[in-house]
This record gives structure tokens, sequence and C-alpha cells, in this order.
């Protein structure tokens, strides 16, 4: 049985069946079956689909919105966008994903030679909570453009937008099986991967449940695409513009209540700056209001379950042992974490090397553009960085220097259906969105006419 808990007020929401093994093995024939009519169908008929989806979520966002607030705590506000970057990411695909598909022509010896993308086939989406329709979306948008078929195994504490989701697909026309939500506990997902039809999987989640999937895949040879966890560290240069600085390093860190990958978790700060910056810093997030995530004014909700929040509650006392200075908040209550705010990070504290996931940022003070490289690659993640900084020459020396999937200047790491987004090192491998994430689960096949 999987059950919905408003983390907000800890109230039963929903009840779901799980899947027997039968069953299981019932909707991966299913999907199967649905792949070998959906392959052959044109682009236009998966665009015209495709559209009918963004149409649902814009007449429905308030609906769609409010399941993923009940279920997992986030503020009312951020779960609209949500939902609207979901209706922008079908736009996108509907409009681009023939052109990227179509055959790429190779001059060679041959008469013609080029590569051909076909669709692989049933591919499982692991997924987590963090953005319940966002995660989802990005994986079976275009994925179903590309005439591959999708089952989805979500996180356990979301499982009515998991259902919401297999629903909104097939109220706009798809068919049965080309979109499948399976209900099932972690432990039966190896059988899902090891299943002859599934041809590849893609997860986002913790690191050591992508190295385990992958593990588990690599030994049917089946194709992963992994997005795991982040680190990133938001760089202040002496030279950056102070207020916009300051907003966007609130924002990278305390949207969705801190629960986001890519969320800029370690933040260092150029010693001539720091007093004045710290100063801004700490009173821009001490105003962030705290409350019912139903609220429309409420920016900072609760975290998705109580664990996770005294797991983070671990982390910043381990590191306030350890000597760092609490500036800010620091206390939890249940599943409400307060905005917190620690300084005198350093390295080998939790809070800089581990992955903290919830309203918590550390900072550490740097000298040299050198130092600060160093602090940003001395971490296990490679996901994103964000510099702030006025100084061209700086921006364009310091970009090859950063090993990370994604460098951005003077704005927060962000995903955009038009940009790839994925990571290095332990935050994973592959590509999600634009022309690369489509290209993930196709065979590149090779043509040669003599
Ligand atoms: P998990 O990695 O455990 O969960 C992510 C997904 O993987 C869920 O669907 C989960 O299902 C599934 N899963 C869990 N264990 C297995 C397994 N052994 N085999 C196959 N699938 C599995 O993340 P948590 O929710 O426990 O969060 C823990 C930490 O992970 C966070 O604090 C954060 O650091 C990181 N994380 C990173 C995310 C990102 O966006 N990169 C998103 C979420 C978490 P089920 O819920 O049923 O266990």
């Amino acid at each position: 049985m999987k059950i919905s808990i408003n983390p907000f007020n800890n109230q039963k929401l929903y009840e779901f069946e799980e899947l027997n093994a039968v069953q299981l093995k019932e909707r991966i024939v299913q999907a199967q079956s649905a792949f070998q009519d959906w392959k052959t169908t044109s682009f236009s008929e998966r665009s015209k689909l495709i559209r009918a989806v963004a149409r649902d979520l814009m007449e429905n966002t308030k609906e769609y919105a409010e399941i993923i607030t009940l279920e997992m705590g986030k503020p009312i506000v951020q779960s609209l966008a949500e939902i609207e970057k979901c209706a922008w990411v079908c736009e996108y695909y509907a409009t681009h994903a023939e052109d990227q598909l179509k055959d790429e022509i190779i001059t060679t010896n041959a008469a013609k030679s080029y590569v051909r993308y076909e669709p692989l086939g049933p591919v499982l989406a692991i997924m987590p909570w963090n953005f319940p329709f966002w995660q989802v979306f990005r994986f079976a948008v275009p994925n179903l453009m590309a005439g591959n078929v999708g089952v989805l195994k979500h996180a356990s504490n979301v499982m009515k937008s998991a259902e919401m989701i297999q629903r909104i697909f097939e109220k706009a026309g798809f068919p049965k099986g080309c979109f499948q939500n399976l209900i099932i506990h972690n432990d039966k997902v190896k059988s899902v991967i090891e299943n002859d039809f599934i041809k590849a999987v893609t997860l986002t989640g913790s690191t050591p449940v992508g190295a385990s999937v992958a593990s588990i895949a690599g030994s049917s040879i089946k194709k992963t695409v992994l997005e795991l966890g982040g680190n990133n560290a938001l760089v202040v240069f002496e030279d950056a513009q102070l207020e916009r600085t300051l907003d966007s390093c609130v924002q990278a860190r305390f949207q969705n209540t801190g629960q986001s990958c890519i969320a800029g978790k370690r933040l260092l700060v150029q010693n001539r700056i720091a007093m004045k910056f710290i100063q801004g810093f700490k009173n821009k997030v001490a105003q962030l209001r705290s409350g019912d995530p139903l609220d429309k004014d409420t920016f900072i909700g609760v975290l998705a379950r109580e664990d996770l929040a005294v797991d983070l509650e671990k982390q910043v006392k381990e590191s306030i042992k350890m000597g760092a200075e609490l500036i800010l908040g620091g206390k939890r209550n249940g599943t409400y974490f307060e905005p917190t705010i620690l300084s005198d990070v350093t390295r080998d504290m939790p809070i800089f090397r581990e992955e903290t996931f919830g309203p918590v940022i550390g900072i550490t003070i740097f000298e040299t553009e050198e130092e600060a490289m160093n602090l940003v690659n001395d971490s296990d993640f490679g996901l994103g960085v964000s510099l702030f900084t006025s100084n061209r020459e700086r921006m364009e020396r310091l970009i090859p220097q950063c090993n990370e999937g994604a460098v951005f200047i003077n704005e927060l790491v962000k995903s955009d259906p038009r940009l790839p987004f994925g990571g290095i090192k332990t935050s994973g491998y592959g590509r999600e969105l634009s022309a690369h994430g489509i290209r993930e689960f196709m065979n590149r096949k090779t043509v040669y006419i003599k």
C-alpha cells in the first residue's frame, strides 16, 4: 500500500494499492504492445497529442498544482509555476522534435550515408518527489515525441501526482500503454529493469540509488541516464552587482524550500565584500515568509518527509559542532525547517561536503580567484555552478576551470527545455532536455548505400 501524507499537517490524503507481480508484467507487455504502434506514428500526430496535453495543463493548472502542494509541501505559487513549465516543455518538443530527429547526412565514399534516429522501446523512469510533475514531463515528453513509450516508478510519497500524470496523457488521447504509472515498491524495480521489453532506464534521485539502478541495468546492457545529487556553489566576486546577486542567491538556495538538485548550496564570497554581502543576504533570508504551503504568500513550505528534515538537522548540528557559526535559523519543528545560514564553513564539514536538501546554506570566504575555483571543484558532485562577476575576462577565464555540467554567469542554475541539463562526477551522466535529451534513448542507426 502506498500512502500520501500531507507533510504540512500530517493528514492522510490518499491510499494506493500496489500492483502484484502478474499485474506488473501485464503492464510491461502493454507498454511493448503500445510501442509497436506508437513508433509508426508521424511527428504531426505526436505533436497534436502533446499539444493537447499542454492545453490540459494550462486549463487545470490550479487542480494539478494543489496536488503537488498537498503531497509534498511545495508553496502553491511555485507549484503553479511547475505546471506551467510542463506545458512549456510540451510546446517546445511539439515544435522541435521532428527537426531534432531528422536524418543526419554524412558525406563518405557511399552514394548516400546518414544517421537515422529510431526509438528503442519502453523506457523506465524512476523519479523523485521534489518536482513531482516536472521531473516526469521532462522525461516523458521528448520520449513520446521520439516514438518511445514510458513506464514510471514515481516516489512513494507522490502517487497522486503520478496517477494524475497518466490520466492527463490518456485524456489527451494517447493510446493505452504509451504512458503508465506503476505503483510498486522500490524492491520491485530490479525485475522491471531486467524485463526484456524494457530497453532503457532514466533516474533522478540520490547518488546511491543511481549507482544501484545503473549496475542492474548495466548487467543487462541497458542504457541509463542518471540525474543525481548536486552541491552547486554560488561564487560571488567583489565586482558582482550587489542587489541582483543577492536576489539570485536567495532564489537559488531557498526556492522549493531548498529541495532541488541544482540549488546553490555552498555560498562562496570574496573577502573584501564579505561583511556587506553576508549582512544583505541575512536580511533578505530573514524576510522569507514561511507558512501554509497552500497560502499564496508563503515562500518557505515544509520538507516533503520528516526523515529528510531529521537528516538535514544532523548535517547542521554536526557542522556547528565542527566550528560553523549559526547566523540565522537552525531549528526544526517536524517537517518545518527554519531558513538557516551558517558561516565560517570549512571543507571538512557535512554542510560543505554533502548535499543538503532543504533551506540551509553554508558560507565560506575566499581571497583569490584560484582559491575560489579550488573550493568550487572540491566536491564529489559536478552538476553546476553560478559565478557572479561583472568582469568579462574573468568569466571567460573561469568557465573552462569549472568541473561541472553547467556554468551560469550572473544567474542561478536552472533548467530550460532549450538547453541540455545534466551533470558529471557523482551527479550522474547523460543529458535531459534540448536536442541532446531527446536523442539519449534512440538507436542512431548508421545507413550506408553504395
Ligand atoms: P531516493 O533516491 O531514495 O528516491 C528517488 C527515487 O528512487 C524514488 O522514486 C524512489 O522510490 C526510488 N528508489 C529508492 N530506492 C530505490 C532502489 N533501491 N531501487 C530503485 N529505485 C529506488 O531519494 P530520497 O527520496 O530518499 O531522498 C534522499 C536524498 O536524495 C535527498 O535528500 C537528496 O539529497 C537526494 N535527492 C536528489 C534529487 C534530485 O533531484 N537529484 C531528488 C530527490 C532526492 P521510493 O520513494 O519508493 O523509495
